[in-house]
């Protein structure tokens, strides 16, 4: 049942009463604390659910909330002051199991879906496999399935470091296969634990978040295939719509972990060494960039609009995000000596589990290098409106005419010798290593100009400059 006042239903407050029964929630039901080096237990996950705290994903039709950005980033925001894998765990079946489930399943499949996730342990989402690079998974992937008759496919699949494993179901990313050859189009198959094999892995960190390596070798119902879309082009650009929005979402997930880390930075760290408190500054700069890419996501996102035009800005608070909070999280956990040594201690696993963010949903530096080619093609606007890019402009004419970079938060102009490093190059000569330096470049570029304080954008500058350095060291 849900937990709520007699009048009040969750799905019916209005924002502010809603997120403040949220918090209330989790004040409730870990009101004697929290063991992160153990799997959450199911039965408070399960309360959290019930209380509403995945409302935000839902669409309205299915009992959720009314399709709020806000609310989804707020609902992230505030599971990360419980810890990283309990925003983690709310990620993966908000962005990763929800979104997906209610875009591109049937009747059925959905009604299934939300009766697991709402009254049972829930699930996760499979793409990455043992043999494959999960960087190159639209191309490389292995896992398939296979009609025998109408109603039947055989599926066979090996998936691992699956957020959720051994919960109730994985929607399970795959091709089809049809006279012994692989369809290169991504479909996902909505797949009951019945018919997964696993083998629990484990893990560094996230000792809260079940992880294994899934095998299915099983024949079973075809009502388990969701198509993602009709044609082959389209269904690929379904598929990366998924990471598209999650990306996006993310910074809900990293905002929080970076408020985290700074309540915890005000608990432990009282040191008035002149470098600790230069340091304690430091973090607080990774903290408003973090509030520069959250906020951008709750005022240029829609849960009920098309990503697909913001793959690049995706990838750049996806980056940024995981970045800053990993870094960030690191210098909290030197900050606190051997203290953020010892094994359980917040610190230390706030470092520890925010590693992977840096990893998952594609690694940073291929993403860095993928921002890099989307900064010098035409958008989608420019392409309908006829604009064709000049190969040979240079990267500082770019920026100047990207209407991506044209949300400007202050005057300002670029010092000299990032100008200067910024003609150097025109559109097409960075090879494949400088792209992610480059990438590196643009993507705080994105967040300089939406910065309001000098501070922070003295910082940002900061950080081109050394990624400059290492652009002209590895060229
Ligand atoms: C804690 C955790 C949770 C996860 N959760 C899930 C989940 O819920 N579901 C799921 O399906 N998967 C999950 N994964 C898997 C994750 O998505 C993959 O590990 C990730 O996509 C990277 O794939 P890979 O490990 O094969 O690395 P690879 O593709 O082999 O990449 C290894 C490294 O090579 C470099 N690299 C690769 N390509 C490029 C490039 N083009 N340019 C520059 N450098 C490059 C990067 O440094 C990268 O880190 C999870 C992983 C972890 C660790």
């Amino acid at each position: 049942m849900i937990h709520t006042e007699p009048s009040a239903q969750p799905s019916t407050m209005d924002t502010a009463a809603f997120l403040k029964h949220i918090e209330s929630a989790f004040r409730r039901i870990f009101s004697d604390g929290i063991d992160l080096m153990r799997y959450l237990p199911e039965d408070k996950w399960l309360a959290l659910k019930q209380a509403g705290l995945l409302l935000p994903f839902l669409d309205k039709k299915h009992g959720g909330r009314k399709g709020s950005q806000f609310e989804i980033q707020e609902v992230l925001r505030i599971a990360g002051h419980y810890g990283v894998p309990v925003t983690l765990r709310t990620g993966i079946e908000g962005a990763l199991v929800l979104q997906p489930l209610q875009e591109f399943g049937d009747e059925a499949q959905v009604a299934q879906g939300l009766d697991m996730v709402f009254k049972g342990e829930g699930g996760g989402l499979g793409v990455t496999e043992p043999e494959t690079s999960g960087a190159a998974i639209a191309r490389e992937m292995q896992s398939y399935y296979e009609y025998t008759d109408e109603q039947t496919i055989y599926v066979n699949a090996a998936k691992y470091w699956q957020g959720n494993s051994q919960s109730d179901f994985l929607l399970v990313a795959a091709k089809e296969r049809k006279n012994g050859k692989l369809a290169k189009v991504i479909n996902l198959l909505l797949v009951p634990k019945q018919y997964i094999r696993y083998e629990a892995l484990t893990s560094e960190g996230l000792r809260a978040v079940r992880y294994a390596v899934n095998r299915i070798d099983a024949e079973m119902p075809a009502a388990a295939v969701m198509k993602l879309s009709q044609s082959d082009a389209a269904g690929l650009r379904a598929f990366q719509n998924i990471f598209i929005r999650s990306r996006l979402q993310l910074v809900g997930m990293t905002h929080g972990i970076m408020e985290y880390i700074l309540e915890n930075l005000d608990r432990y760290v009282r040191n008035d060494i002149k470098f600790v408190d230069y340091e304690r500054r430091e973090i607080q700069r990774r903290h408003q960039v973090s509030e520069i890419l959250y906020r951008y996501v709750c005022h240029s996102v829609s849960p009920v609009a098309p990503v697909a035009h913001q793959l690049m800005e995706a990838n750049i608070v996806k980056t940024l995000a995981t970045e800053y909070t990993y870094a960030a999280a690191q210098m909290l956990q030197k900050l606190l000596g051997a203290k953020g040594f010892e094994r359980g201690h917040t610190a230390s696993n706030i470092a520890i589990d925010i590693r992977p963010f840096t990893i998952f949903e594609g690694p940073n530096d291929m993403l860095y290098a993928e921002i890099y080619d989307q900064f010098v093609r035409a958008t989608a606007e420019e392409k309908e409106a006829g604009i064709k890019l000049d190969k040979n402009q240079t990267l500082l004419d770019r920026l100047q005419t990207d209407a991506r970079f044209a949300a400007v938060a202050r005057d300002y102009t670029l010092p000299e010798d990032i100008r200067s490093f910024l003609q150097e190059h025109t559109l097409t000569d960075a090879c494949a290593l400088q792209k992610v330096f480059i990438g590196k470049i643009i993507a705080r570029l994105f967040v300089f100009v939406q910065a309001e304080h000098e501070d922070t954008a003295a910082f940002l500058l900061n950080d081109i400059r050394k990624d400059i350095l290492d652009c002209r060291y590895c060229g």
